[in-house]
């Protein structure tokens, strides 16, 4: 379970400070799907990226099961996010000289995982995205959508609980993104606990749960389980 206490995070840079998340208190279960939804400058990626261990914050207790995040030191972080937190972003953050089954199999290297394994897992998230088709594949020889989905296969290779995806259709045109969506979904059917970011209602409604943000704060909260 993520559990954030009043986070605050104060963005210092050459005089001027900026408050970007003014205490922001919420509860993500394990195997929750939530969309954090607001316009641009909201805070959206700074909260995302506080959950994620990616950055730190500046006022307030952030938890995650049993690991107070707030207390770690930046090696702890480090282990944290590697151990826990999986990435998607916007713009697929693919290497191009890469292939699509190479571009899967470089975190598992790092992870130490050996050849035979990290075959099986590759052929295992490739198959969970849809995308054998195009293992051999370098990322400008397919579209968008196919990207996407290769950048997700990578974070689920990494076999952590929580995914977090900030902006993920926000480079694709609406039949790919309701594409990518259903990934998604399909995903949180399978346990993986969701938390994306988004300024599009139509993609936030694809969520379970909707945290509307305005200037770093939480405005509203909309739980859309009973609607389906
Ligand atoms: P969103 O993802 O909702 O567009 P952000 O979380 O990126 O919003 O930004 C929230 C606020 O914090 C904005 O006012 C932005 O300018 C500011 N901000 C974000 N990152 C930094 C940074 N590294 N240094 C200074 N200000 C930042
Ligand atoms: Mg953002």
């Amino acid at each position: 379970m993520i559990s954030c206490e009043n986070i605050v995070k104060e963005y210092k840079t050459s005089g001027t400070s900026t408050t970007a998340l003014k205490g922001i208190s919420i509860r993500i279960e394990d195997g929750d799907y939530i969309a954090i939804m607001g316009t641009s400058g909201s805070g959206k990626s700074t909260l995302l990226n506080i959950i994620g261990g990616m950055d730190t914050a500046t006022g307030g207790t952030y938890c995650f099961n049993d690991i107070c995040v707030t207390d770690l030191s930046p090696m702890e972080l480090h282990r944290f996010r590697k151990d826990n937190i999986s990435f998607v972003f916007q713009n697929f953050a693919l290497i191009n000289q890469y292939t699509v089954w190479e571009n899967i199999e470089l975190p598992l290297i790092a992870k130490g995982i050996k050849r035979k394994k990290r075959a099986q897992i590759i052929s295992r998230v490739l198959d969970e995205v849809g995308m054998e088709a195009y293992k051999d594949s370098f990322p400008m020889n397919i579209s968008g959508g196919q990207q996407q989905r290769c950048a997700i296969a990578r974070a689920l290779a990494s076999e952590n609980s929580v995914i977090l995806a900030d902006e993920p259709t926000g480079a694709l045109d609406s039949a790919t993104t309701a594409e990518i969506l259903n990934v998604f979904r399909r995903l949180n059917e399978s346990g993986k606990t969701i938390i994306l970011v988004t300024h599009d209602r139509n993609v936030a409604e694809s969520a379970k749960r909707v945290i509307h943000i305005e200037d770093g704060m939480i405005t509203d909260y909309d739980d859309l389980k009973k609607e389906r």
